[in-house]
């Protein structure tokens, strides 16, 4: 994973992006969809192996479980904006993979599971995996992790942001 932190900016920019109406609890369900998918790290302690569809980076990592999780919310918090809700959760919890599959470490991720169990990268990896557990997330590793997802991750969010509000301003002055 990137950390917690580097998905959650994630969210909060799709939302911000895609959502003109500020709508009550889709940045705080997007901003969960990013984390969401690593609750997998559970299966560990079950003794499922990483490779396995349903270990770390897989089920929950990939295309279908994102497409489910995203109607499941649309259905049930965001009945009155659906096409909004969709997008906005779908693409967050996506983003949690694509994050990941920039990431130094750790084995890939399963995008295509259950149809293909093959683990996926990019060929271009530019974020610091981030360690597993709390402890060691406070350490120089942290930090580094930190370092490189402010970056490659929050300084393009950002930027993406702000050049839309000055596009928007620009648009409006017409
Ligand atoms: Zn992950």
């Amino acid at each position: 994973m990137a950390s917690i932190f580097g998905h959650g900016v994630v969210g909060y920019g799709i939302t911000k992006l895609i959502d003109n109406n500020d709508l009550k609890w889709l940045l705080l369900a997007a901003v969960f969809s990013t984390i969401l998918p690593d609750l997998d790290v559970l299966a560990f302690h079950f003794g499922i192996p990483y490779e396995h569809a349903l270990g770390h980076r897989g089920f929950t990592h990939s295309i279908l479980f994102a497409f489910i999780w995203s109607l499941f919310l649309m259905l049930t918090l965001g009945r009155k904006n659906k096409t909004i809700w969709i997008f906005v959760i779908f693409l967050s919890t996506l983003s949690h993979g694509l994050l990941d599959a920039m990431t130094t470490g750790g084995k890939g991720v399963g995008f295509f599971i259950p149809f293909d169990n093959s683990r996926y990268f990019f060929p271009c990896r530019p974020i610091k995996v981030s360690p597993i557990g709390v402890e060691r997330f406070f350490s120089e590793w942290g930090l580094k992790v930190l370092f490189s997802e402010f970056k490659y991750i929050v300084v393009p969010v950002f930027l993406i942001l702000a050049a839309r509000k000055l596009l928007r301003n620009h648009l409006s002055k017409k």
